[in-house]
């Protein structure tokens, strides 16, 4: 099966903002095409942590109770430490979950098909270009085995939903590409040992802030625990962390993170790792492209909010679409990004670069223990509806 030629939208990316605006889109009888580099189930670096906000999403694509038979873990409170041991430890506002990303990712792209759009795997779109009148033309490299070959899709409106950065961006020259960014972050899978003498894990997730870095631990499905770490490169460079093992560096030392790693096995051999993690501003569209999900923006990963965002800029962007369709709503898109994302992006950048350096993350902590209804108030305020 091969794409259509000419569609009304075209999406560029099946990651939680690319299916669920597929999904959208279809289900209001759009004609859709979704566009998917990776094939499924794939593993993708990320905390795995789904906050509240996400399954409101999830039940306004109305996939919810399938997402529940995925049987995700239970999140109910957070512990942020120090590597000086202070802590604090918080009710969330609401349930959250851990998914895997090789589940979540996969059975969202299911559901887009469901819905009705034309999905397709192993289609990565290389360049897009405009064509007569004003439709986009989209350059597509469709992979089968080993096999390659080029195709071109035509349509009145694409949505850009490949994630963070890609080399579309350079080709589309978006300003922010050059920027470099100081982040490379690695996550792996493991088995725990429930008997070991640290503070359960159970309805937790825990986030380790450190020296130039942070690293988030949580459940996720079939009692696997997720351990997901984001650092600056210099750690890499002076030698505190090693590439090659990333989570044994981390273990170093008598620390709340250290004594936590070792009470896990690693159950997957493979470390995921990425690099250039931009949390510079974005323009939410660019050359008649619209982006949703981390294209558009990404909120700094400690906030556990980035697929919730990814499904709610669809959504939104969906009902516009929906209206306005074969317009190009542009500059409403721009405003409605700004005004639902942008401080929650900002804040979330300002807590990282706070959290990563120890002595204002000792300060921090001491008032947010002091002040719990701070700490409560700033959760909320990274967080949508
Ligand atoms: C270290 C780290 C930890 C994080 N932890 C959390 C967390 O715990 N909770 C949370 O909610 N968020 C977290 N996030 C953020 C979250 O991962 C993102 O916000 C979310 O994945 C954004 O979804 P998306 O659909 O916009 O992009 P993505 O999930 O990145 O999906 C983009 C998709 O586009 C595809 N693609 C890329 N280029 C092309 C192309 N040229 N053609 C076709 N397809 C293409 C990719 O293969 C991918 O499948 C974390 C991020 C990082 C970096």
């Amino acid at each position: 099966m091969r794409p259509p030629r000419r569609v009304e939208v075209a999406v560029i990316g099946a990651g939680p903002a690319g299916s669920a605006i597929a999904a959208a889109l279809a289900t209001s009888g759009r004609d859709v095409v979704l566009l998917e580099r990776d094939t499924f189930p794939r593993h993708k670096v990320c905390g795995e942590f789904l906050s509240p906000e996400a399954t409101r999403c999830l039940d306004e694509l109305g996939c919810l109770q399938a997402f529940h038979e995925r049987k995700p873990a239970v999140i109910t409170r957070s512990r942020l430490r120090t590597a000086d041991g202070a802590q604090i430890e918080l009710k969330l506002p609401a349930k959250a979950y851990g998914l895997s990303r090789k589940c979540l990712d996969e059975f969202l792209f299911a559901n887009a098909r469901d819905c009705g759009a034309q999905a397709f795997e192993g289609a990565a779109v290389r360049k897009v270009e405009v064509g007569r009148r004003q439709q986009r033309r989209l350059h597509v490299e469709l992979r089968d085995g080993d096999d390659r070959s080029d195709y071109m899709v035509e349509a009145d409106v694409v949505v850009g939903a490949y994630g963070r950065r890609s080399r579309i961006d350079r080709r589309l020259k978006r300003p922010f590409f050059d920027k470099h960014s100081p982040y490379v972050a690695f996550k792996r899978h493991h088995y725990i040992d429930r008997s070991a003498d640290v503070p359960p894990l159970e309805d937790h997730v825990e986030l380790h802030a450190f020296d130039g870095g942070y690293c988030g631990v949580s459940f996720v499905e079939q009692g696997r625990v997720n351990i997901c770490t984001m650092v600056e490169r210099r750690l890499l460079r002076d030698g505190r962390i090693d590439p090659e093992e990333p989570f044994q560096s981390l273990q170093r030392g008598d620390t709340p993170l250290g004594r936590r790693l070792a009470t896990l096995k690693p159950c997957d051999v493979e470390t995921c790792a990425v690099a250039q993690i931009p949390l510079s501003t974005k323009a939410s569209t660019h050359n008649g492209v619209l982006f949703v999900g981390d294209a558009a923006g990404m909120i700094a990963p400690l906030a556990g909010d980035g697929q919730a965002m990814a499904m709610e800029s669809a959504l939104t962007l969906a009902g516009l679409l929906h209206d306005r369709l074969p317009r190009v709503p542009r500059r409403q898109w721009s405003r409605e990004w700004r005004q639902r994302f942008g401080v929650r992006v900002r804040l979330g950048s300002w807590l990282q670069a706070a959290i990563i350096r120890p002595a204002i993350a000792g300060l921090l902590m001491r008032l947010l223990g002091r002040f719990p209804s701070v700490a409560r108030a700033l959760v909320v305020a990274t967080r949508g509806r």
